[in-house]
Order: structure tokens, then C-alpha cells, then sequence
């Protein structure tokens, strides 16, 4: 019998990336799929046929339930939510409703109809907001700065408290900024790997940045998605920080990106204030010494690696469309 696993959030980054992963370790893979959403559903377009949507939402605890009660899943993996910060601010409750309550409905759902199924929370490095320390490990202090980071720490300890008073096999990992190909240009780490694309190959003449002295914490989605599988693998549940461990600042990043494609970033690149952040973090980063010594994970794209591949994928994107 294959195992079976139920994914929230199938159609983002990492639904995408762990769909397939699963798919190639012989999974029936499941996923959740908001009926009012409007389609955007090229992350899983080439995996159609091979998993199975299943209609609900976070909002509607019936659905969930109807969701589990169908593909009686041997692992949940809940990576759904109100997950763009800015909008956090515009929509607190609907961020609340489905970042947070929306956790408490499935823990719910959970305990109600397959108490038995491993049960994973895409914790997030915003319940950190501004931290007393630097790196951050597992038991660092939670001092989340928008109510997106509320909303998660909130989801964070209902997953432990579930885990605690039901005895639930359920873990949150404590993902850090992850990036692919499948990530959005708003973002910095795509905004320049496609910039430095596109200078390449004649579709654009300069790219104008923010702050270049900001420093993040940048793992490959791919090799997220595997450390949340091998936590659900594990004889007990935990939670873990996942992250690369080290950080680089935007300038690093441009000027690697930029050498990828053989050009020099200090004729391309300004600096314009409309992309600079009032607030800037203290220095997010993840200690990944627990899940290194625990589970034996840590990623395998090194910062590098991440850009020339992500550069390899613009270029070949748009010389694509351009012929
Ligand atoms: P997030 O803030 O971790 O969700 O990810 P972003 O990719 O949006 O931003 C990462 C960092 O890059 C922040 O510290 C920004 O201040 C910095 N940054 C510098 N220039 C830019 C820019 O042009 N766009 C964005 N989005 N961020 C920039």
C-alpha cells in the first residue's frame, strides 16, 4: 500500500516542490485546493494526473474534515496561508482567519477524524520579528513584528499544544526565506537573478535596488521541502529551524548573479530609496544545529549554487519567449 499524504498550499513554491517530492518516493499525493481560487495553478500544471485535488479551505472546517475523512492521509503537510506580510497589515483578520485559526481547525479536523496521521506546520522566521539573539535556534524568544508573524506563532503553539494534550504526531518547521525558480519577481533574490538575465540578454538595461547592505538567511525550496519530509520520517515529532545557516547581504547576491551571466553589477545596479524598508530586522538567521544532529539534514545548494541555478533558469526562460 503507498503511503498517502495530504498537502494545504499545493499550488505555491513549496505545495509544488513537495508534490513531486513525494510523487518520486511512490506517495498517492493529495491536495487541497480552494475552489474560489483563480487558477493559478502553473506551479502544478505538470502534475496533473498524478495528484489528486481535493476541493476546501482552511475557513471551512467541514471541508477539512470531508478533505481527510476522502484521502485518509498517512501524512498532513499544511503550507496554506495569508502569507504576503504587507497585506498582513491591510487584512489582519483574514491573515488571522487563515494563517492562524485556520491551523486550529485542522489540528481540529485532525484529531477528529485520523488521529493517527503525522501532521506537519509551516512555522515561519516572522514569529522572530525582532530577536534577542542572532542566530535563532528553537527555543529562542518569539517576538513576531506583523500580524502575519502573530498570526504563525499563534498556528506554532496550537501544533505543540495539540501535539501535548492529544498526543498528536505533530511538528512545525521554522522555514527561513527559501528560493527557486518558482518564486515571484516581487521578491529580491528572483527580482535580480531575472534582472540579471534579462540585462544579459538585451530585454533590459539597469535594475534598481534597495538596500544593499541587508542580509537574509536564503535556502533552496527544494531543499526545504525535504527537511520537512524527513520530519515527519522521525521515531518522534519536534520542531525544527530550517535554514542554510548563513547569511548574505543583497550585494553579495547581485554581484554573483551578475558574475553568473559575466557582466560587472556596478554598471547595472542603483540604488533608489523607493525599495528601502523602514523597519529593518535585527539579523535573521537559523541555528540548524538540532536538525543537522537529530535528522542528519542540511541543504545541499550552497548560496552560489542558488544563484547561478536561478540564473540558468531565467535565461533560459526568456531567451525562451524572446525567440
Ligand atoms: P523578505 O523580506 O524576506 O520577505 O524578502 P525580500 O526578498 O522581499 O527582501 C529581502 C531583503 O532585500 C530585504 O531586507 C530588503 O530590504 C532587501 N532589498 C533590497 N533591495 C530590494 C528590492 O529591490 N526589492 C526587495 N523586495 N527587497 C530588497
Amino acid at each position: 500500500m503507498p503511503k498517502k499524504a495530504l498537502i494545504t498550499g499545493l499550488t505555491g513554491q513549496d505545495g509544488s516542490y513537495l508534490a513531486e517530492l513525494l510523487l518520486s518516493k511512490g506517495y498517492q499525493v493529495y491536495g487541497l485546493v480552494r475552489r474560489s481560487s483563480s487558477g493559478n495553478i502553473s506551479r502544478i500544471s505538470h502534475l496533473s494526473g498524478n495528484v489528486q485535488i481535493l476541493s476546501g479551505d482552511l475557513l471551512d472546517q467541514c471541508s477539512l474534515m470531508d478533505a481527510i475523512a476522502a484521502s485518509q492521509p498517512d501524512e498532513i503537510y499544511n503550507l496554506a496561508s495569508q502569507s504576503y506580510v504587507p497585506l498582513s497589515w491591510t487584512q489582519p483578520s483574514l491573515t488571522a482567519e487563515y494563517t492562524a485559526l485556520g491551523v486550529s481547525r485542522l489540528l481540529e479536523s485532525i484529531r477528529r477524524c485520523k488521529s493517527d496521521a503525522k501532521f506537519y506546520q509551516a512555522s515561519s522566521s516572522e514569529v522572530f520579528g525582532q530577536p534577542d539573539e542572532s542566530p535563532q535556534t528553537e527555543r529562542t524568544a518569539f517576538r513576531p513584528r506583523n500580524p502575519y508573524g502573530v498570526a504563525k506563532a499563534y498556528a506554532h503553539w496550537m501544533t505543540i499544544n495539540y501535539r501535548q494534550q492529544y498526543n498528536l504526531y505533530a511538528c512545525c518547521g521554522i522555514t527561513y526565506t527559501h528560493e527557486s525558480p518558482r518564486r515571484g519577481a516581487e521578491f529580491v533574490f528572483r527580482k535580480i537573478t531575472r534582472a540579471a538575465a534579462m540585462i544579459k540578454l538585451g530585454l533590459a538595461q539597469e535594475l534598481k535596488l534597495g538596500n544593499l547592505d541587508a542580509r537574509r538567511d536564503w535556502c533552496y525550496a527544494q531543499d526545504a521541502v525535504y527537511a520537512m519530509w524527513m520530519m515527519l520520517q522521525h521515531e518522534q515529532p519536534d520542531d525544527y529551524i530550517i535554514a542554510s545557516g548563513e547569511t548574505h547581504s543583497v550585494r553579495e547576491l547581485v554581484e554573483c548573479a551578475f558574475n553568473c551571466v559575466g557582466l560587472n553589477w556596478q554598471d547595472y545596479v542603483s540604488v533608489d530609496p523607493a525599495f528601502y524598508r523602514p523597519d529593518e530586522p535585527v539579523q535573521l538567521v537559523g541555528c540548524i544545529d538540532k536538525i543537522q544532529t537529530q535528522l542528519g539534514w542540511k541543504p545541499h545548494s550552497t548560496f552560489n549554487r542558488l544563484v547561478e541555478l536561478m540564473v540558468d533558469y531565467d535565461l533560459k526562460e526568456l531567451s525562451n519567449s524572446k525567440a
